[in-house]
């Protein structure tokens, strides 16, 4: 049974997640599946299983758990109820009230915005959001279950106003999912939005190994000098746990194009996400290959070597930023602030140690030179499924040319990548009812 439990690839945690003790499976899955699963294999194995429940414990006992996109209940929806009845809680009422009040300031912004957006064509107000990890191949087939996955990420963008869903896409070969793919997608974005545009206000979640840190900021400062129309743009952070966007929704809509669909390759994802959207004008698809991905690690170092305090010599934690924002007019400002009501605070983004930075800063060659290798036991996995011709044919090419690690020490933990499409679930549950 143990045996049963171990063949499940293992998905490692992500940023946003603390409990990193635990090991995570894929979303499709469920205790349910995997035990159906473990009596079809006990049966080809010829042996007796163990009952659902002792099953059930095995795992729980591992510490395995099911990996659900972050965008969990939030803890603050049990608050009241929880403290009305005396319960113990986790938080003070403190705690409790300041974020509500966070919560609330944040979307009365947002939703200021999108009017202002609607009435104002000068205006443009977007979202944006990293969608869980697509896989590839993923289809209704007993091997795929077992076997490790080619990721897929995707970005989308929405524009408020407009309601157009852009959607940004590469595999785990051309990229990784960290802020700086991330800024390059938004950087694509902003570059793209004609001249007659002047200030732009996008939301995005707090998550800091994504969106909230001075890669991205660096990457609004150059993208606003580069373009011919935008004055100001201003970047809101969600309060966590209510950081549901427009953009989500796209996700969904995807998630439920990708239901009956057989993708055996990262362009297959291409297609359901162009004809994902039923009515209205369909997503705008990029896809981004390694060549493309700008490196704005290296330009956050010459650009802004120290943002760590403002004028007032405030000291600035990326964790409490809020809200930030960039004018023309003074290109080496970034203004922070770090609650929703507060006044925006200067920072001087082009100071070494209290001394302006001499160093020309322009935006280096991109940020890889090659094609980024999968481990070798994802390799094999699917070098698997291709010899059982659970992969079809006329796919093993693109399967046998993708570039492997020669260092085997490479696992998954580094990639942080394997993370797998919540609706998945809904999928295989479905294609079970039918
Ligand atoms: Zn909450």
């Amino acid at each position: 049974m143990n045996n049963h439990i171990d063949l499940f690839p293992r998905i490692p945690s992500h940023w946003c997640r603390k409990d990193t003790s635990k090991e995570y499976l894929e979303a499709h899955l469920n205790k349910e599946i995997m035990y159906r699963l473990y009596v079809e294999y006990c049966q080809e194995k010829q042996s007796k299983p163990v009952s659902k429940t002792v099953y059930k414990e095995a795992i729980i006992k591992k510490n395995i758990g099911f990996y659900h996109p972050r965008k969990d209940q939030c803890w603050c929806y049990n608050y009241k109820e929880n403290n009305d009845e005396g319960k113990s809680t986790a938080k003070t009422k403190e705690e409790y009230e300041l974020h509500i009040r966070r919560k609330n300031a944040a979307d009365e912004q947002k939703k200021t915005d999108k009017k202002v957006a609607q009435e104002d064509k000068s205006i443009i107000c977007a979202n944006f959001d990293l969608e869980a990890v697509l896989n590839c191949p993923i289809f209704f087939a007993k091997p795929v279950f077992y076997k490790r996955k080619l990721a897929v990420f995707n970005l989308t963008v929405y524009e408020v106003a407009s309601k157009q869903g852009y959607a940004f896409l590469w595999d785990e070969t051309n990229g990784h999912r960290g802020s700086n793919e991330i800024a390059t997608c938004v950087f694509k974005f902003i570059s793209s939005l004609p001249r007659k545009k002047k200030q732009l206000r996008l939301y995005s979640d707090s998550c800091p190994g994504q969106n909230k840190n001075a890669i991205i900021a660096c990457m609004l400062q150059y993208s606003l000098s580069k373009h011919d129309g935008l004055e100001i743009i201003q970047m809101n952070f969600l309060e966590p746990g209510h950081t549901h966007m427009e953009c989500d929704s796209m996700h969904s809509t995807i998630e439920k194009a990708s239901e009956y669909a057989k993708i055996y390759v990262p362009n297959d994802w291409e297609n359901v996400l162009r004809l994902a959207k039923k009515k209205g004008s369909p997503y705008k698809v990029n896809r981004i290959t390694y060549k493309e991905f700008l490196n704005f690690k290296s330009y956050k170092e010459l650009k802004m070597p120290n943002v760590h305090k403002a004028t007032d010599l405030t000291n600035l934690n990326w964790k409490n930023v809020k809200c930030l924002l960039f004018k023309k007019e003074t290109p080496n400002s970034m203004f922070v602030k770090c609650e929703y009501w507060d006044e925006f605070k200067e920072i001087q983004t082009n100071l070494r140690r209290g001394r302006k930075s001499s160093t020309a800063s322009t935006l280096g060659p991109t940020i890889y030179t090659s094609k980024i290798p999968i481990n070798q036991k994802k390799y094999k996995d699917l070098m698997e499924l291709c010899k059982s011709d659970v992969i079809k044919e006329e796919y093993h090419d693109f399967y046998e040319n993708l570039p492997v690690s020669h260092n085997d020490e490479d696992d998954d933990e580094s990639s942080d990548d394997e993370i797998s499409l919540q609706a998945m679930r809904e999928k295989m549950l479905s294609k079970r009812r039918k």
